[in-house]
């Protein structure tokens, strides 16, 4: 299978009156057709800032600094304003976090699907607003709800029902990649099911590749086939998810999988001392120095890089 995305050295910086904080630093990674990537890592680890730089979609004071983003050999980061826009929806969609707050509270569902059915009117091949209304009715019953919410307000969906009008806005335009962030995280775990089964039947209907961001090891491990950890900006493993929960390689990456509550563990619950770094000042060497339990005297100069230590197993550490 070929790579529709390929990331390379992407860095972003936001750039604050205390100094530039390094919000991604040198990511790199690839996504093969229908492939689902996931990407975890705590709070602030760059999870989040990764996906919006992809879109172009970060404001000021952050800045991409560096980096290409290759959808289908096409570098987005090189593209004008109005060929983003165009990008937008057509190739790369987003499924934002929180749906509550991405719809517009005032406007019909089925005038926020045709707002953007109507701007790409020459790609979706869509002439008509009769036609356009169709495919929206389609677009709500792909994604199970009823035709019927089109002429509905946000604030008389459900949680669930607003995150399945996100995934219909997110396909509509059938994209190459579609970008999920926390879609499912102010959901209860039922609906939170409910929901990532529809994202994912309607991703392999539309024959795209996903990217999930998330925190949720439980949801990553039934839904994605490849995991990138996040660490401090970067990614410090990436790997088949099956390998990576058999063996994780990164201490990190042991020390979050080993986190996850188990039926064994009869409520005992092992968290990861210590905090996240800094990004204004990272520590030197590898950044995950203060955290490991199996740091050397070198971890605290080197900077580990992301090396393919097996096949289809790449660690950014210097045990391997
Ligand atoms: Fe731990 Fe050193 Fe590996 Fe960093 S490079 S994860 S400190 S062993």
């Amino acid at each position: 299978m070929s790579d529709v995305l390929q990331v390379e050295d992407l860095r972003v910086r936001y750039h604050t009156l205390a100094g530039p904080v390094r919000a991604v630093e040198g990511v790199s990674f690839s996504l093969k057709k229908g492939e689902r990537l996931g990407l975890v890592g705590e709070s602030g680890s760059g999870k989040s800032t990764t996906v919006l730089a992809l879109l172009r979609m970060l404001k000021p004071p952050a800045r991409i600094e560096a980096g290409r983003v290759l959808l289908d050999g096409e570098d987005l980061l090189q593209l004008s304003e109005d060929e983003m826009r165009q990008a937008r929806f057509a190739k790369i969609s987003l499924i934002p976090q929180g749906a509550m707050n991405s719809l517009n509270p005032v406007m019909r569902i089925k005038a926020q699907l045709l707002d953007t059915l109507q701007y790409h009117r020459q790609q979706n091949g869509h002439a008509t607003r009769g036609e356009m209304l169709d495919h929206i009715h389609y677009l709500l019953e792909s994604v199970g709800l009823n035709p019927a919410v089109a002429n509905m307000y946000p604030h008389e969906l459900s949680g669930g029902m607003k995150q399945r009008v996100c995934i219909a806005m997110g396909i509509s335009l059938q994209p190459r990649v579609i970008l999920a962030d926390e879609p499912t995280s102010a959901l209860d775990v039922v609906v939170q099911r409910q929901v990532m089964e529809t994202l994912g039947k309607v991703q392999e209907a539309i024959d795209a590749s996903l990217i999930l961001v998330g925190h949720d090891m439980g949801l990553m491990a039934q839904f994605v086939n490849t995991i990138g950890v996040m660490y401090a900006g970067k990614l410090v493993e990436v790997g088949p998810v099956d390998d990576m929960f058999e063996e994780p390689l990164h201490p990190y990456t042991q020390m979050l999988i080993a986190s996850l509550p188990s039926l064994e563990g009869k409520g005992v619950f092992k968290g990861i001392p210590g905090i996240t770094p800094s990004l204004l000042n990272p520590p030197p060497g590898c950044a995950f120095h203060p955290r490991c339990p199996k740091v050397m005297d070198q971890c605290r100069a080197v900077v580990p890089t992301l090396q393919e230590v097996r096949p289809g197993r790449w660690v950014s550490c210097l045990l391997y």
